[in-house]
């Protein structure tokens, strides 16, 4: 069995070295190219970095990207994305909690990188693929793999935080290659495959295109984020590039269907599309069944904190626009389970009991990176076993089991969100919200039906002044699309702000 991801890497530079590994709008690598070009990245890092530790890797999705991913796995280090389009603070307050004493950056986002204010390191992929190994820095490397475990870990994803400070999902080798054997096994993923990337690399979604890629031989296709602006030019992209899998969130999949874009084309290899993130709305869904008639659909279900997903529903009969579409069932190797309020146990013949949905096995992730204090809320001793330490991840979501014991998603049980595919924590931009000068207290709703969040406070600031300081620390997908002034804000018997008496004075203006 795998111990290291590499080893998909290696195995796959074997069997298929001339083939394209990774192509994006600008080049490609062929998987020799790609196994050459992380050893010369990992040898290049000796130098500069400990076993263990985080290296950023600040620069757009590529395959140069991906190639720094390889080489900082080689080289025994955990990488972590960083978005260009994140403020600064954001940046910095990611760059802290990861205690990074370097990172890597490429030509174009070296500029940007400058404003950070970063007094680490800062290495140039560019410079990083030229490097030559010695024969010593192999050895080196060597020596880094045997001593490596499969419990290391290989990435950390920061999602939105309640407290205000995003939380860093920390993610080992041995989750990876859990869920990915499983992953392609389920849908038959194979050499064959042309895996058409959509998810940006700071997405776990990402994670299956890549290792699935990996370890089956396939080729993935990074298809640049201003296509899903173009649907017409998208469509052209798929269909010129072959690709024959798609693993997207549903919000990009709904963005093919919403702008009519089977009108213009059906890329023609299309065979898998796997999708997830939200709910797949069923309209949306049939429009993409009626184009692929022959292709297979996977809902699939999973929070970062248990490594991409860990349930799946292949559909497998027609939906009408009132029924839920299942999350279906555990993947091999995930007890996936629902707890009640009292933390006991429902079962399947409780049909349509609602309980959280919580996940326990080996994709269960390492926590929130430097943050003991959420991971020990989040990720806790399974309370129906008190014989031995089995921790599970209590994801937060509701769901329950239908008549045909598959089990669906309801609903969320706190203040998180998904809004255009983005997971978002509304207390993240109460915190900042109530930070802006001129607020005295502030709360957000989010209103499904018009997908709007709608940031109301106290104070006298306005709309464009809060709107100021808020782009200075949140990424744009975070600002309130709608902020009302309120007197006084009105409070639930125990003094908490009464959000449903707030949404219902918005609804009577
Ligand atoms: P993320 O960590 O960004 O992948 O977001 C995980 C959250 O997205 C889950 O906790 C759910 O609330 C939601 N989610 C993921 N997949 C699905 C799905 N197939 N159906 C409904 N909600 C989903």
């Amino acid at each position: 069995m795998s111990k290291s991801v590499i080893e998909y890497l290696e195995n796959s530079a074997v069997m298929f070295p001339e083939k394209i590994a990774v192509a994006d709008d600008k080049s490609s690598m062929t998987y020799k190219e790609l196994l050459c070009y992380s050893k010369n990245i990992a040898a290049a890092l000796l130098p500069y970095v400990k076993q263990g530790q985080a290296v950023p890797v600040y620069m757009e999705k590529s395959c140069m990207a991906l190639a720094a991913f390889l080489g900082i796995a080689t080289v025994g280090c955990f990488y972590v994305l960083l978005d260009h389009s994140y403020p600064i603070d954001r940046i910095n307050s990611i760059i802290h909690t990861l205690d990074a004493n370097m990172m890597i950056v490429d030509e174009k986002s070296a500029k940007k990188q400058e404003k950070l204010g970063f007094e680490g390191n800062v290495l140039k992929i560019e410079e990083l693929i030229q490097y030559t190994a010695s024969k010593e820095e192999y050895v080196q490397l060597e020596t880094i793999r045997e001593q490596a475990l499969d419990i290391d870990p290989l990435y950390a994803i920061f999602t939105s935080g309640s407290t205000g400070v995003p939380k860093g999902v920390i993610v080992n080798h041995r989750s990876v290659i859990d869920f990915i054997d499983c992953f392609t096994k389920q849908f038959g993923i194979s050499s064959d495959d042309i895996i058409g990337n959509q998810a940006p690399f700071d997405f776990d979604v990402s994670v299956k295109d890549i290792y699935s890629s990996l370890k089956c031989g396939a080729t993935i296709q990074i298809i640049p984020k201003s296509l899903f602006s173009f649907p017409a030019i998208l469509l052209d992209y798929l269909d010129n590039n072959h690709v024959t899998t798609l693993i997207w969130a549903v919000s990009a999949l709904c963005i093919v269907t919403r702008l009519n874009g089977f009108d213009y084309k059906k890329p023609s290899n299309i065979n898998k599309v796997i999708f997830s993130g939200e709910v797949m709305p069923i309209k949306h869904l049939n429009l993409w069944r009626a184009a692929y008639p022959d292709a297979m659909f996977v809902n699939v279900y999973g929070p970062t904190e248990i490594t991409c997903n860990c349930t799946y529903y292949i559909v497998d009969r027609a939906f009408e626009l009132d029924e839920t579409l299942p999350i279906g069932k555990p993947f091999p190797n995930e007890r996936v389970f629902l707890l009640d309020e009292k933390d006991e146990l429902i079962t399947q013949q409780d049909c349509h009991k609602i309980g959280e949905i919580c996940v326990s096995g080996t994709s269960v992730t390492l926590g929130y990176y430097n943050n003991k204090e959420k991971t020990s809320e989040a990720f806790v001793q399974n309370p129906l076993n008190n014989k031995y330490i089995e921790i599970i991840y209590r994801t937060g979501d509701l769901g329950y089991y239908n008549e045909k014991k598959e089990l669906c998603f309801s609903s969320r049980k706190d203040f998180q969100i998904k809004h255009n595919g983005h997971r978002i924590e509304l207390g993240e931009i109460d915190a900042a919200i109530n930070a802006a000068d001129g607020v005295a207290r502030a709360c957000c709703i989010y209103d499904e039906k018009k997908q709007f969040i709608i940031g109301f406070y106290e104070g006298e600031s306005d709309k464009k002044a809060i709107t100021h300081a808020l782009l200075a620390k949140l990424p744009k997908f975070m600002l309130p699309q709608e902020f009302v002034k309120v007197d006084a804000m009105p409070v639930t018997k125990n003094g908490k702000i009464d959000r449903k008496q707030l949404m219902e004075k918005y609804d009577e203006k």
